[in-house]
């Protein structure tokens, strides 16, 4: 069972989401439960919990299908400690949002060295941010995404995400979230059924497919190995339609939500309805 969304806006409350992801007759969604771009968000209420919990249950939404984004300010391996700090106490509290909303993955960014620590060092700080935020928390996943390799931003390599879970204690609580445009951006080839073949053949080597808990479906703007971060919607970027139609053909992506994050959501339902109508193909096969 493939689970398919995008990131919809929570605008006017978090149980928004789920009726958004709903009109797109979406089986999975993303969100972000505070404003990503601010570090401090006033605490769920009691009622602002119940009315998501009741939305996601009308739309038949389970936690496996929804995967919460932290905000784009925490950085897990600043090099700076106050600014590690405060990165590390408000991703707790993201967890913890979670936890109260009955979710059980969180997606996030690794971190950014900034050009002051090296690479491995920075991976540590990660992984051990990522363990201070467990040990204060219960029943969320801690869920790394890839990225484009941006200035500083680590994740662009399966390495490093390997390196992170490597340090991480518990092991039942951790994975990742692979971005398309990301690997792509970051020269990871996926404009091809064989090479995206080759790609994840890759992946399952040196991360694995059992740390794999989300998918982020974006094509991209961005040309291969720019280490540029830009989406584009399916099949109209540098990826092409090949790739997602590979991906919903196959059953290593079961189970997990896959979320568009891609540039026009006037075509979501659009998109969503052409993901899934790629899986039914194999299945009617
Ligand atoms: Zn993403
Ligand atoms: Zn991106």
């Amino acid at each position: 069972m493939k689970y398919i969304g995008a990131h919809v806006s929570a605008s006017g409350g978090v149980a928004n989401a789920a009726i958004r992801a709903a009109e797109l007759e979406a089986t999975a969604f993303a969100l972000f439960t505070k404003n990503q771009r601010q570090w401090r968000a006033a605490p769920l209420t009691s009622d602002v919990i119940d009315d998501f919990k009741a939305a996601c249950e009308k739309y038949h939404f389970s936690p496996a299908q929804i995967l919460p984004h932290d905000s784009y300010l925490i950085n897990l391996g600043h090099p700076v400690t106050d600014a590690l700090e405060k990165s590390r106490e408000a991703f707790v509290d993201e967890l913890t949002r979670c936890q109260q909303l009955g979710l059980t993955l969180l997606n996030f960014h690794p971190g950014s060295h900034l050009m002051q620590i090296p690479v491995d060092d920075c991976l540590a700080r990660i992984a051990e941010s990522i363990n201070m935020a467990l040990a204060q928390t219960e029943g969320v996943t801690a869920v790394i995404e890839n990225t484009a390799g941006q200035g500083s931003n680590l994740g662009f390599e399966f390495e490093h995400l390997a390196a992170i879970i490597d340090g991480v204690e518990d092991k039942s609580r951790v994975g990742v979230c692979i971005d398309t445009c990301h690997a792509f951006a970051a020269g990871y080839d996926l404009r091809s059924a064989e090479e995206c073949e080759k790609t994840f053949a890759e992946f399952e080597r040196i991360v694995g497919f059992k740390y794999l808990r989300g998918m982020h479906l974006n094509d991209a703007k961005s040309a291969f190995g720019s280490r540029v971060d830009r989406h584009h919607s399916l099949g109209e970027g540098n990826i092409g339609h090949d790739a997602f139609r590979w991906i919903m053909q196959d059953n290593r992506f079961d189970g997990i939500p896959m979320v568009l994050e891609t540039v026009n959501p006037d075509i979501w339902a659009e998109e969503i309805a052409w993901l899934k109508a790629q899986q039914n193909e194999v299945a009617a096969a």
